[in-house]
Parts: C-alpha cells; structure tokens; sequence
C-alpha cells in the first residue's frame, strides 16, 4: 500500500529558511526594468520582490535576470 499520509507538523522558522514569502508587489514594477512605476530611479530585485520559486535555481536564476534587467536600465539611466 502506498498511502501513508506526511503531514508537517511546522516549519524551523526564519533561522532555516532558504527563501521568503513577501516583499514588493509585482504590479508596482516595471517587468522589463523592475523600476518602481511611482518612484522613477528605484529598482527593486531579487528577494526583495514578492516572488518566490521552488528550491532548485528558481530563486537564483529570478535574483540574477532580475539584476540583469536593472542593472542595462541603470546603465542606460546614466548613459543618458
Ligand atoms: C541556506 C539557503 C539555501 C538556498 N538554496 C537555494 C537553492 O538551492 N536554490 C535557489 O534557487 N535558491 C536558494 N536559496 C535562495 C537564494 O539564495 C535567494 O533567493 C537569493 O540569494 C536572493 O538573492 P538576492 O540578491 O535578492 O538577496 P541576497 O542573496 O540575500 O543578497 C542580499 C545582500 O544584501 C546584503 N545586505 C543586507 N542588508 C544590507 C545593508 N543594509 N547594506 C548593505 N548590504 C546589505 C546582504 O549581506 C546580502 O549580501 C537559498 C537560500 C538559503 C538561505
């Protein structure tokens, strides 16, 4: 039989979590940029945005594209 039911009976919290619920709402950035849509100059990346993938790369492979994308904005922002 092959129905032995796993429930968790908890998490061990912040100090052992390797990724985060929360952070800044999608719809307020640019999804090309990640320019905050009401304050022109500020990205937001990574794990500061509420985005959150399976362990896996998922979360790296979202904080290092996030970064790209801002820092050819940054970069064009300068260049002018
Ligand atoms: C133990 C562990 C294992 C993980 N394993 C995986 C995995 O297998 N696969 C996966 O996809 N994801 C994994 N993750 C998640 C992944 O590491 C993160 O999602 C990713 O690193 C987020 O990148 P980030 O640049 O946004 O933030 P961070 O990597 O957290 O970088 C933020 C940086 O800002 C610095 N900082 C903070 N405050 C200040 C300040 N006031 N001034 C200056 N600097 C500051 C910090 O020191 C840190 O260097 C793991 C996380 C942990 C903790």
């Amino acid at each position: 039989m092959a129905r032995w039911v796993v429930s968790p009976a908890g998490t061990e919290g912040y100090a052992k979590a390797e990724v985060m619920r929360g952070g800044v709402d999608t719809r307020c950035l640019s999804s090309q940029t990640m320019e905050a849509k009401t304050v022109p100059g500020l990205y937001i990346v990574g794990e500061a945005v509420d985005m959150t993938g399976w362990l896996g790369g998922y979360n790296f492979q979202w904080a290092w594209a996030s970064a790209v994308a801002a820092g050819k904005a940054v970069a064009e922002r300068v260049k002018g």
